[in-house]
């Protein structure tokens, strides 16, 4: 079955590019959402789909995902993405990542990117040799580094407002959180919270994780078929999308779920079992953009302070998704997504640029 065009249009893209290399081996989409409050940014993701379809879905989906969070947490830039096809463990090298990153510059700033799952900072400082259109550079390029950690300080400052929220309480001090996936964000956020003298359950499926962080932080580990049913006061998935389903959710028992990964529930169902449970659901796109905010200002010459200052944020950005949440009797999810489109609806009119000029880069 071939891929329905019609997908496009109903969710509202501008441009979809297929980037097509066979001699270097690069098959590969972008995908421009929405421009309306600036140049689309969004990473780049390497993933071995099974087909252009799959990777084609995900890419529409992936990208209308970054506009909503740049929206909603108050940055000037659209939302985009890309999404290679290939294995990054097989099949990365010099001459696939700067034949791609041609294929951004092409675009001449319409389109920003940087780090996603299966890409890291070298194949970036690759596309950076054909491209000023990137972020997520090393501190020697005057970029900002890996973004994880400040992924993990946004997630702590928007669980500050979850627990006064659903728990009436200002501390996490004595919290159980309970942590799926110890990657970039989740070690980071082990160290926050074990540091604000929370108590931390986690697991991972990569056993020299659990080693590590059993060794660095001494938290308590349990095997990943385990994890939903140990019992906290909050649930923070930090490794793939879609862990919050119909299966899982018949055995958690938490009061929140806040974490960094990206499409945490996996459909719309779930909305009403966590109303039922009286589990307080953080948007994900609202609580995990800190990393976002960590890249996006290096385009303007990067200060940890100023992105530590926007992250802040996330804490009255979910504030404010909670209340309309309330006053409107909807979930937390939909309070977000309306708060999203208010926004743009609000600065459609200003007719903002759609492109990045390079010499506005300036970074450190
Ligand atoms: P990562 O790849 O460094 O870490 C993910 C971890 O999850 C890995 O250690 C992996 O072994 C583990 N994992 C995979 N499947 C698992 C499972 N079923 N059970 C337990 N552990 C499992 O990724 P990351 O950068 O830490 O990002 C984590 C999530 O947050 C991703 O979904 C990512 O898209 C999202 N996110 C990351 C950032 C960032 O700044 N890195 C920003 C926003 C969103």
């Amino acid at each position: 079955m071939g891929f329905d065009f019609r997908l496009l249009t109903e969710m509202g893209h501008e441009q979809v590019v297929f980037c097509s290399n066979p001699s270097v081996g690069l098959k590969a989409f972008i995908a421009i959402h929405n421009t309306s409050l600036g140049p689309a940014l969004g990473g780049t993701r390497m993933y071995p789909y099974a087909s252009e379809e799959l990777a084609l879905q995900d890419v529409l989906k992936l990208s209308k995902g970054m506009t909503y969070k740049s929206v909603a947490c108050g940055l000037n830039f659209g939302g985009g993405k890309a999404v290679i096809i290939g294995d990054p463990k097989k099949d990365k090298s010099e001459k696939l990542f700067r034949t791609f990153g041609a294929f951004v510059d092409r675009l001449q700033g319409q389109f920003i990117t940087g780090e996603d799952v299966g890409v890291d900072v070298n194949d970036i400082e690759f596309m950076f040799m054909e491209t000023d259109y990137v972020v997520g550079l090393s501190k020697e390029h005057g970029g900002s580094g890996d973004p994880s950690f400040m992924t993990a300080y946004g997630l702590v400052q928007g669980l500050q407002a979850c627990i006064e929220e659903r728990l009436q309480r200002d501390s996490l001090e004595g919290l159980t959180v309970v942590i799926q996936g110890l990657g970039h964000v989740g070690m980071n956020l082990v160290k926050l919270l074990v540091q604000a003298n929370a108590k931390v359950i986690a697991c991972d499926v990569d056993a020299q994780r659990c080693e590590l962080a059993k060794a660095k932080w001494g938290i308590e580990l349990v095997k990943p078929s385990q994890i939903y049913e140990v019992p906290c006061d909050v649930f923070a998935p930090c490794a793939m999308g879609g862990s919050i389903h119909l299966k899982s959710l018949s055995t958690l028992e938490c009061k929140i779920i806040a974490g960094s990964a990206n499409n945490q529930l996996e459909n719309e169902t779930v909305h009403q079992l966590l109303k039922e449970k009286n589990i307080l659901y953080a948007p994900d796109y609202v609580i995990n953009a800190g990393g976002l905010i960590n890249v996006a200002l290096e385009l303007e010459g990067y200060s940890e302070r100023r992105a530590r200052l926007l992250a802040r944020n996330i804490y009255y950005n979910l504030k404010r998704v909670f209340e309309i949440s309330k006053e409107r009797k909807i979930s937390p999810a939909e309070a977000a997504d309306r708060l999203a489109d208010e926004r743009i609806h609000n600065l459609q009119q200003i007719q903002r640029s759609h492109f990045l000029d390079k010499s506005k880069i300036r970074r450190a």
